[in-house]
């Protein structure tokens, strides 16, 4: 079968390798649709990051290079090994790509996992890939989906949970005014959660074509360019002097950072989800005396079944976040491409690995 596989730094490529075997207690599924990530180009433009490092293996996985890239997925199940029940083969499912030690509780109340030591990632630091035909996945990572919704938007579960996760450690609720800082794949889809739950959504983003994203899709009630209005002001004006409720860092960047604290009212609570490569500044003395929360916000953890129930009843629809489809052989010359040079342009890029969605 054909998947694309990672060899180190700005080395990708399509390879035609075995398909996986089944086994005890595992599910094997045939992909439909893989989303690319900005994990995905960093790991190409400045990795190993979760991928294994160059002749050593894995803590996660016990895997070497190179691996199959790929962990925003979905499929149809075409096998189940041994053992496994409650999935069956036609089931169109979705992938929690973990890979965790096996003293770790992965329980339906843990709160904790994703923090885990030696965590890795399905697609990054081994056991295959959503960018391969076929892979073989334990049962506990793989969660069905209504028929109501679409595979090439179940492929945007995976992102979809990082926006939900992050919105749960902001204990939004009905009614509050949320800002959102940065209006790139993971802001538009914060705003997205944050509009089905019934807040007003208040969008800071310096495209222009990404504001106007925000605005089609609906998930923004406001949307502004900090280059010509001041947001601290604008959403004071908009809350009647009160100031946001929660505010979300998706852009990396410290002025949104700055930006974010100054629009929050006093014990608001800032979340922070970009992945910051730097060192931030914060003003530490408006922090105490605003008395802001300031918390992080890490992937996702028992998010998928309240996520995957959201889409199925329609409070959220993927479809206008899916700008691009393409084929395994154009990962790279479109899908990549496309990301690092004209990523204004693009949302989410969804690739059919073996070419029948096409
Ligand atoms: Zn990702």
């Amino acid at each position: 079968m054909k998947a694309a596989r990672y060899y180190g730094r700005g080395q990708i490529q399509i390879d035609n390798i075995p398909e996986p075997t089944l086994t005890p207690g595992s599910v094997g599924i045939e992909v439909a649709w893989c989303g690319i990530c900005g994990t995905d180009l960093h790991e190409y433009l400045e990795g190993p990051i979760f991928c294994p490092q160059p002749g050593q293996r894995h803590a996660a996985s016990g895997e070497s290079l190179p691996v199959t890239l790929g962990h925003e997925f979905s499929g149809t199940v075409y096998a189940v090994g041994p053992g496994v029940e409650d999935i069956a083969p036609g089931q169109r499912v979705v992938v929690e790509p973990y890979i965790v030690r096996d003293d770790v509780d992965t329980g339906p109340t843990s709160k904790d996992y994703h923090l885990s030591k030696d965590l890795g990632v399905i697609g990054l630091s081994g056991r295959g890939g959503g960018l391969g035909e076929r892979i073989v996945v334990e049962q506990r990572w793989v969660h069905p989906i209504p028929d109501s919704l679409p595979l090439d938007q179940a492929a945007l579960v995976e992102p979809l949970s990082v926006a939900y996760h992050a919105v749960e450690r902001s204990e939004v609720s009905k009614g509050a005014v949320a800002v959102v800082g940065g209006a790139g794949p993971i802001g538009l889809l914060t705003s997205a959660v944050l509009k089905a739950l019934g807040a007003t959504v208040i969008v800071s983003e310096l495209s222009s074509l990404r504001r106007q994203k925000a605005l089609d899709t609906g998930v923004a009630d406001y949307v502004l360019d900090p280059r010509e209005i001041d947001v601290t002001q604008e959403v004071f004006r908009l809350t009647e002097g009160r100031g946001a409720d929660v505010a979300f860092e998706c852009s990396s960047a410290q002025p949104v950072l700055d930006t974010l604290v100054d629009a929050l009212k006093p014990a608001g609570i800032l979340v922070v989800i970009g992945i910051w490569g730097d060192r931030a500044g914060i003003d530490m003395f408006k922090i105490v005396v605003k008395e802001i929360d300031l918390r992080g916000a890490f992937a996702y953890v028992n998010s998928y079944p309240a996520v995957i129930k959201l889409l199925g009843s329609g409070a959220i629809d993927l479809q206008p976040f899916v700008t691009h489809r393409i084929g395994l052989d154009g990962l790279i010359s479109e899908g990549f491409d496309t990301l690092l040079h004209h990523s204004e342009s693009a949302v989410k890029i969804i690739v059919s690995p073996s070419g029948k969605g096409l």
